[in-house]
C-alpha cells in the first residue's frame, strides 16, 4: 500500500471532511451521523429495536397528527397513535402502495414544509415514476452515512479512490460543473458510463480502470457481471481493485462467483431503494444483509401479516428519517427472507438472509403457481454462445425468450435449456425463442433477466422499479 493510498483517506477523514461540514450543513450532519452510526451497529438487537421503536413513535405521532392522509387513516381505523409502540403494532395499518403514494402525494405530505422539502423521484424506467418529499437539512445526511457505513465494512475508507459503473440519468451530477468537479476531485470518484457498456466499448473502459487504479469499483452487478466476463476472457490481470460494491439489482451467486474471479476481489452487495435509500448491506461475513435499523424499520409480511422467522414474504419498510413525506409500511415490491439469526460479525443489526428479488420478476405459469425468475436465468448462464438473454412473460401461457448470440453449432445446447424450461414452465406453456441483435437496458441503464408483463392483483401487482438506484451516489 504506499503512501498516497494511507495518508489521503487520513487527511479526509480528519481535515477536508471537516472544513466540508463547516461551509455545508448536510456535510456537518452526515459526519455526526456516521460516527452515530459507527457506534450503534455494535448495539444488541434489542437495544437497537428499542431505539428505533422510541424514532417510529415519534414518526407515528407526527403522522397521525400532522399529516392529512394519516389523520384521516387513524381516524377511519379508529386508531390513536398511541396504539403504535412496537414493530408488531404496524401491523394495525394497511401496507403503503407505490400506487397510493402516487395518488396521494400531497395527502401525504406533512403541510408548510415547503421551504425545507426536497423533490426525490424513482427513475421508472417500467412504470410510472415515484414521486416524494424528503427534507434537504437532514434526509440526506442519514442515508449518506449509512452508504458510508456499508462500504466501510467492505474495507473502503472515505477519501479512496472509487469508480462507479453506474447509469442512472437520475444520478448524473447536478451541481454547477466546477463544484461538482472540485467536489468528485476531493472524493476522487471517477465515473463510467454504464448505458455505454458494449462489447465494443469494454476495451476502452478497461483501459480507463487501468490507469484510474481504483481501490473501490461499484457498479450494476449485470454491469459488472459484463466487465468481469470481458477481463477472464481476455485474460486481464491488471485491473486489481481491492473491493467490489454492487448495488440496485438483484446478485445472482453466478455473477458474484464471475466477478470476484475476474477483478481478484470480494464483491459486497448492498440493496436499497429510492424511495428510502440505503436498507441493508453486508458485512464481511457475508451471511445475510444487515439492515440500517437506526434509519429503517423492516417488516417481510404476506397479505400485510408479518411471517415468522425463516419465510419469506413481501418487504415492507418504514423510512424512520422521512417526516416530511412519511412512509410508514412502504411496500417496495420485493421479496426477501429473515431468519432472525444473529451473524458472527457481533454487529446487533438485524439480517435479512436473502434478497428473492423484485415481486414482478416472477413468472406465472398456466397452472397459475408462481416460479422464481432466478430459476430461469440457470438455464443460459452455462452457455458461453449466449452473450445475452431475457426471459420475457406477456401472458398467462405463453413465454419469450430472447437471445443474443450465434446458435449455429450449439444446437444441442439450446435444446437443452428450453428441455429445462419447459420442465418447470409445465406443458401448457409455450415457448418462442427469438434470436436479438441486442437486449436493451433499462432507462436506468441496468439489465433485467426476467420480465413479467403480467400484472394482478395480488402479488405480481407491485409495478415499479424498487430497486431503481440508490441514491446518493456522489
Ligand atoms: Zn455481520
Amino acid at each position: 500500500m504506499g503512501a498516497q493510498q494511507v495518508i489521503y483517506p487520513l487527511l479526509y477523514r480528519h481535515a477536508i471532511m471537516p472544513i466540508m461540514a463547516l461551509r455545508d450543513v448536510e456535510e456537518r450532519n452526515m459526519s455526526a451521523h456516521l460516527r452515530e452510526l459507527e457506534k450503534t451497529q455494535w448495539l444488541t438487537r434489542e437495544d437497537l429495536i428499542r431505539k428505533s421503536e422510541t424514532k417510529l413513535r415519534k414518526l407515528v405521532q407526527h403522522a397521525a397528527t400532522s399529516v392529512p392522509y394519516y389523520r384521516s387513516l387513524f381516524q377511519r381505523l379508529r386508531l390513536d397513535p398511541r396504539d403504535i409502540r412496537q414493530i408488531k403494532d404496524l401491523q394495525q395499518l394497511p401496507p403503503l402502495t407505490k400506487e397510493i403514494l402516487g395518488e396521494n402525494l400531497e395527502a401525504l405530505t406533512t403541510p408548510g414544509t415547503e421551504g425545507v422539502r426536497l423533490r426525490h423521484q424513482t427513475g421508472g424506467s417500467t412504470g410510472e415514476p415515484t414521486i416524494l418529499y424528503v427534507d434537504n437539512r437532514t434526509r440526506k445526511s442519514w442515508s449518506r452515512a449509512a452508504c458510508l457505513r456499508a462500504w466501510e465494512w467492505a474495507g473502503w475508507r472515505s477519501g479512496e479512490k472509487m469508480c462507479n459503473l453506474w447509469g442512472s440519468y437520475l444520478d448524473r451530477p447536478t451541481r454547477p460543473p466546477i463544484t461538482e468537479r472540485l467536489y468528485h476531485l476531493s472524493q476522487r470518484t471517477s465515473w463510467l458510463d454504464a448505458f455505454a457498456l458494449s462489447e465494443e466499448a469494454l476495451p476502452s473502459m478497461v483501459d480507463r480502470l487501468r490507469r484510474l487504479r481504483p481501490v473501490a469499483l461499484r457498479g450494476y452487478a449485470s454491469a459488472l457481471y459484463v466487465m468481469g466476463r470481458y477481463v477472464l476472457e481476455n485474460s486481464i490481470q491488471d485491473v486489481r481493485p481491492r473491493l467490489i460494491l454492487t448495488t440496485t439489482e438483484k446478485l445472482y451467486d453466478r455473477q458474484r462467483s464471475t466477478i470476484e474471479k475476474a477483478f481478484g476481489c470480494p464483491v459486497f452487495d448492498y440493496y436499497g431503494n429510492r424511495e428510502t435509500n440505503l436498507i441493508a448491506s453486508e458485512c464481511p461475513e457475508h451471511k445475510g444483509y444487515h439492515v440500517a435499523l437506526e434509519n429503517a424499520l423492516i417488516e417481510v409480511v404476506r397479505d400485510g401479516v408479518q411471517v415468522p422467522a425463516g419465510e419469506s414474504g413481501d418487504l415492507l419498510i418504514t423510512d424512520l428519517c422521512n417526516f416530511i413525506t412519511p412512509l410508514l409500511r412502504y411496500e417496495v415490491g420485493d421479496q426477501v427472507r429473515v431468519t432472525g439469526q444473529d451473524c458472527p460479525c457481533g454487529r446487533g443489526l438485524p439480517v435479512i438472509d436473502e434478497i428473492l428479488g423484485r415481486s414482478h420478476d416472477i413468472i406465472v405459469t398456466a397452472e397459475g403457481g408462481y416460479i422464481h425468475g432466478e430459476l430461469f436465468t440457470h438455464a443460459f448462464w452455462d452457455c458461453a454462445w449466449v452473450k445475452k438473454f431475457q426471459i420475457v412473460q406477456e401472458s398467462i401461457g405463453h413465454l419469450g425468450v430472447l437471445l443474443v448470440g450465434e446458435p449455429k453449432g450449439h444446437e444441442d445446447d439450446l435444446e437443452t435449456a428450453l428441455a429445462y424450461l419447459r420442465r418447470y414452465v409445465g406443458a401448457k406453456m409455450t415457448i418462442d425463442v427469438n434470436f436479438v441483435s441486442d437486449i436493451p437496458q433499462t432507462r436506468a441503464g441496468k439489465f433485467r433477466f426476467v420480465v413479467s408483463k403480467i400484472h394482478d392483483s395480488g402479488r405480481t401487482a407491485a409495478i415499479g422499479t424498487s430497486l431503481e438506484g440508490t441514491h446518493d451516489v456522489r
